[in-house]
Formats: C-alpha cells, structure tokens, sequence
C-alpha cells in the first residue's frame, strides 16, 4: 500500500492531542486532528477552576518524582524533550504570559483558561493542522502490519500513523468516554484497571449538611484499610454536598478508591500534624488556663470552626458547656486525642466520573518511552491520560499530558517522513 497521501491522524483535541498535532505538522508532515467535541482542549478550559494550572514550576527531575515510580521512569524521556520551561515558553511566544505562585503552581497571568486554548489553537493554524470537530472517531483500522487508518462517521480515512490522545474516562460529559481504552484492548494492549484519583470522596455516615463550605487549612488526612495506613496528605480539607473535596481528599482519594476494592477504608483527621499530642496537650491546657471562666465550646473557636465544635465534644462525650476551669485532665485528653485523630468515618463512595483524572490506562510496559509508540501496533502512538498515568494536584497531569504528546507528535512525524521525503526534515528545521 502506497502511503504518500495518508496523513498523520491525531485523535482527541485535548493537551495531548493539540500538542502532538503541532509539533508533528511543524515537522512538516501533513496532520489531522479530530475532535468529537465542537471545541478543543474542553479539559483545559475547566481545568484549576477555569484559570488552568498548565504546569508545575521546579526542576523537571522533582516534577517526575510526585508521580508513582513506574510512572514517573515512563515520563523521564518526555519530561526532559519538552520540559515546564517549554511550556511556558510556547505560551509566552503566543503572547500569553505565565505566572508561578509560591506553592509552584503556574498559571496563566490572566487566569484565563481559554487564552491557553487559544495560543495553542493558533499554533495549529501556524502549520497548517487540518482540524475536524464535532468528528467523534468510531474505530481505528488495523492489519497484520499495523495501523491502516480509522472510521471516522462511517467513513474510512487510510492513514500509518495515529496518536491516540483521547484522554481518560472521567468527566464523561466533556468527552472522555473512554474510547481510547476500548479500542487499545482490541488491538491486544493491556489496559490496568480504571480508577479515578484526584475525586471528592462521600462518607458513611454523612458528616453535617450545616458544615458545607467549611475548610480546614493545613491539616493532614489519613486512609486506613484493616488496620494499615493506604494513603496520608498534609493539606486544606473542604466539606461540600457530597462529602469532602480539596487537596488532601483529592489526593487519597486514588489509594482510598483501589483498597476499597477489598474492604472497608476509613478516614482520619489530625487538625494540627505540626504539633505531636504532648505539645497541643499544652497549648490545649494554656488556652484553656487563660480562659477559664469560658465554656469549652467558646475556648474551642481558637482552634476549630465554630459550626463543627458542638458536634465533635459530643461525638467524644464531652460537654461544650463545661467551664474551662473545671474541666477534667481525662475530658482534654479526649480533646486532644480527637484534635490528633478525628475518626470521620467510613468511605461510602468516590465516583470514577467526579476524578479530575483516570488512574490506570494502557500499560506503560507496552508502549515504548523515547518515542510513545506501542510495542504492540506499529504505527499507534499513545498519549495523555489515556496512559495508565495520574499525578497529583499541581499542574502535572498537563504537564504530563503536553510532554507526552509532544514525543508521541515527534515520533510520528520522524517515522512519516522517513518513509515518505527523508529530505524535508532536514529542509525544515
Ligand atoms: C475539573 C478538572 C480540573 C483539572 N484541572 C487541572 C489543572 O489545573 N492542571 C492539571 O495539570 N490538570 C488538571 N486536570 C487534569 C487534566 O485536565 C487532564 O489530565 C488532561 O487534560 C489530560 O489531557 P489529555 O489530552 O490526555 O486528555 P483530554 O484533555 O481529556 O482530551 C481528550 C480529548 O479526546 C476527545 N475524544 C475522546 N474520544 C474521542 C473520539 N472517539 N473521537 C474524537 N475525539 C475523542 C475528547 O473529547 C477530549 O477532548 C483537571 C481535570 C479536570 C476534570
């Protein structure tokens, strides 16, 4: 089959895939991207709240290291080929300028997730990517040889080279439907188990309608599994409709959702993890010393959010209307005791739909890391969340999902013109 008129063919329009058609096409191969959404790069305008945390500020090393050890081996070739500072350097290029925050998280300077969509759409037009929205891909072709082309509404496109970038299988609404997953297993990859990571996570019992929207800042979650700690996260908590959400929630929530699987996980909470239970014990007694004729409910406001006070006194059998003088030494032990490792209960759910990410995904092992070809399809590259990769809150996931498609891009575009016009490379570049 001659091949000279097939194109690379890009599937899914999110960091990945907008990544992966750009460099592919600034190679100088002809590129199609198809989107089944009407818009590209969904994910990004709603991701970090619809500012975009588009990348994590630091050395790329420590930025592969807050992913799990597979993971973060599979990445190293594709964070070090386009690294954070390429990110931020392509944007600032498209006349959208980053910001770093003290926590490393970098945003846009305007917080606007759509300039992000913007600059990289403009990319695509720069060299010339054909772009199909509102084209959901229904098969990718394949034969002895590998990839033949794909089925794109009813219609059969040839082509040797298509990069898979069709993200996860959460937040199905914007699109991630979990093809990608589909179509691999029946081109023989293994797919790890779909869990999501990075979701809010619902109790048993359900904790108080009255504490929605408070947040606990800086205390640290534990998830526990017969009798073993699964997961910790020092971080902020919030209380919403569903059960708890923010950072440290978040960040269990992975660990949490896999031992679930085998049994019952519960959590806990210390409200000051700065402070071991001898040294809040003091600054427990001295608070209470210096405000002696207060009830305790009252001395506790320096301390708790006042809506959960009551609740918790009572949960250990101690009056919020004693008298901070009279307080027995065994009623603030329980105090201290509850401060240092509040029992909230039992994980009732932690839906795979709510995760911000999809762990599991492809197995790394078959898919090779210095250029996102599967070892199993010649032809096939695989990009983005639709690899069995999930990293933390922060700005990696892009990260990830932008390094990877960028080698998955290059790759493609490498094999096309070698075996089409080895000169135009050289011409171009
Ligand atoms: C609410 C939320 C907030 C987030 N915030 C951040 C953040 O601030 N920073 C961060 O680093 N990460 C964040 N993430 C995670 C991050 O957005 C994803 O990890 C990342 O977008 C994955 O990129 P991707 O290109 O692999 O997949 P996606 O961006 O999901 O793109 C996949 C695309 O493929 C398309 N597609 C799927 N199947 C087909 C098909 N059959 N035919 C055609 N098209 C198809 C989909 O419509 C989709 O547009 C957030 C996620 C969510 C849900």
């Amino acid at each position: 089959m001659t091949n000279v008129a097939h194109p690379i063919v890009i599937v899914g329009a999110g960091g990945a895939g907008l990544i992966a058609a750009w460099r592919a096409a600034s190679m100088g191969a002809p590129v199609i991207l198809f989107e089944k959404n009407t818009k590209v790069g969904i994910k990004l305008l709603i991701s970090g709240g619809g500012k975009c945390n588009v990348t994590h500020d630091g050395a790329m090393e420590e930025l592969r290291r807050e992913f799990s050890h597979h993971e973060s081996r599979f990445l190293k070739h594709a964070f070090f080929s386009f690294t954070n500072a390429d990110v931020r350097r392509m944007l600032e290029a498209r006349g959208v300028a980053t910001l770093a925050r003290p926590n490393g998280r970098v945003f846009p300077s305007t917080g606007r997730a759509a300039d992000v969509v913007e600059a990289l759409l403009s990319l695509l037009w720069e060299c010339s990517v054909k772009v199909r929205l509102g084209s959901r891909v229904e098969s990718i072709l394949i034969d002895g040889n590998g990839v033949r082309g794909i089925v794109v509404q009813g219609k059969t496109l040839l082509a040797q080279h298509v990069v898979l970038a069709t993200g996860g299988a959460s937040y199905r609404k914007t699109g991630t439907t979990g093809d990608g997953f589909l179509w691999a297993t029946a081109m023989g990859h293994s797919v790890v188990p779909l869990r999501p990571a990075l979701a809010p996570i619902g109790l048993r019992p359900p904790l108080p309608d009255a504490w929605r929207g408070i947040a606990l800042r800086d205390g640290c979650l534990y998830a526990y599994s017969a009798g073993k700690r699964v997961d910790s996260c020092r971080g902020d908590l919030l209380f919403t409709h569903e059960g708890i959400s923010g950072p440290a929630p978040l960040a269990v929530s992975r660990a949490a959702a896999q031992a679930m699987e085998v049994g019952d996980v519960s959590l806990r909470f210390d409200f000051f993890p700065g402070l071991d239970p001898s040294a809040l014990d003091q600054a427990l007694n001295q608070l209470i010393r210096s405000n002696g004729r207060k009830q305790l409910g009252t001395i506790l406001e320096a301390l708790v959010p006042n809506r959960m006070i009551e609740w918790l006194l009572t949960s250990v059998h101690v009056s919020v209307q004693t008298r901070g003088h009279v307080l027995l030494r065994a009623d603030r032990a329980a105090v201290v005791r509850l401060l240092k490792s509040w029992e909230m209960g039992s994980v009732e759910r932690i839906d795979l739909d709510r995760g911000e990410v999809t762990a599991g995904g492809v197995a790394l092992s078959e898919v090779d890391p210095h250029t996102m070809a599967s070892r199993i399809v010649p032809g096939l590259y695989l990009a983005g969340e639709v690899l069995d990769i999930a990293g933390p809150i922060g700005g990696y996931n892009l990260q990830a999902a932008f390094s990877t498609g960028f080698v998955a891009g290059e790759s493609a575009a490498r094999e096309w013109l070698d075996s089409h016009e080895s000169g135009l490379l050289i011409a171009r570049e």
